[in-house]
């Protein structure tokens, strides 16, 4: 599929203007983060062409490699993907944002890394808002340990949460509704948890299929490959 990249950009910023009109919401709220994952540095280096700032990767490897290329501050990385203790080594001397905390045991490896080179990474927890077994992230009930275990740590920060819906067909979407809707009631019940380095400002929900139906509940963080990219080759 070659498409210009710029074009669906600009597409893309057109469907967030409608969706946030609709949802009487101002445009500025919204972060969008391009996930790059499985597409060359060519296709990264034609979005960050025409001012796009904030790429995303699911695996720790490839955004090692891809954020090498890049000078630092030039884009906000975040990582997106599962999370193994082992890989956090390859992204946190670059990383400026982390999707995927499901366990304090990854905000202790942060800490312990980030803390030698003296940076503060930016983070969400990710809560399993799916339902399904094979999608990451904790359960609600977890959230407190989290979040608490968080307060007392000096190189990583928590800004809010991040969801992953079930994959519907488009016309399907609104069945994903209520998902999202339950992200923002668990941020809007975990406020007391917030401190210094704690808040639940953000929330990173919604993709290609999905992203008007997150922003109508309140999304802040779109996490958008295909409209983007287009679709991906899996081999
Ligand atoms: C791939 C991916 C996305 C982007 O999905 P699209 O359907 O391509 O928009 C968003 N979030 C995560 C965690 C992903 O792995």
């Amino acid at each position: 599929m070659s498409k210009d990249i710029c074009q669906n950009l600009d597409s893309l910023q057109q469907r967030i203007s409608n969706a946030c009109e609709k949802a009487g919401r101002n445009p500025d709220e919204i972060t969008l983060v391009a996930v790059s994952k499985m597409k060359p540095l060519s296709n990264i280096k034609e979005a960050f062409g025409c001012g796009q700032l904030h790429f995303g990767e699911n695996r720790a490897k490839e955004l090692q490699e891809k954020m090498g290329e890049y000078g630092e501050e030039e884009i906000q990385w975040h990582m997106v993907g599962n999370l193994q203790t082992n890989k956090i080594k390859y992204i946190v001397d670059r990383v400026n944002w982390i999707h995927s905390i499901s366990k304090s045991k990854y905000l202790r490896e942060i800490e312990k890394r980030a803390s030698r080179i003296d940076r503060v990474v930016n983070t969400l927890v990710q809560i399993n808002i799916s339902g399904e077994d094979q999608k990451s992230g904790c359960e609600a009930e977890q959230l407190p340990e989290i979040l608490e275990y968080a307060q007392g740590l000096d190189h990583v920060r928590i800004h809010g949460l991040m969801g992953m819906a079930s994959f519907v067909d488009p016309d399907e979407v609104e069945q994903v509704r209520p998902q999202f809707a339950m992200l923002r009631k668990l941020r809007d019940e975990h406020r007391k948890y917030e401190t210094e380095n704690v808040s639940l400002d953000e929330l990173s929900m919604g993709m290609t299929n999905d992203m008007e139906v997150a922003i109508e509940e309140g999304s802040t963080m779109l996490r958008v490959g295909r409209a983007i990219f287009g679709e991906r080759n899996y081999t």
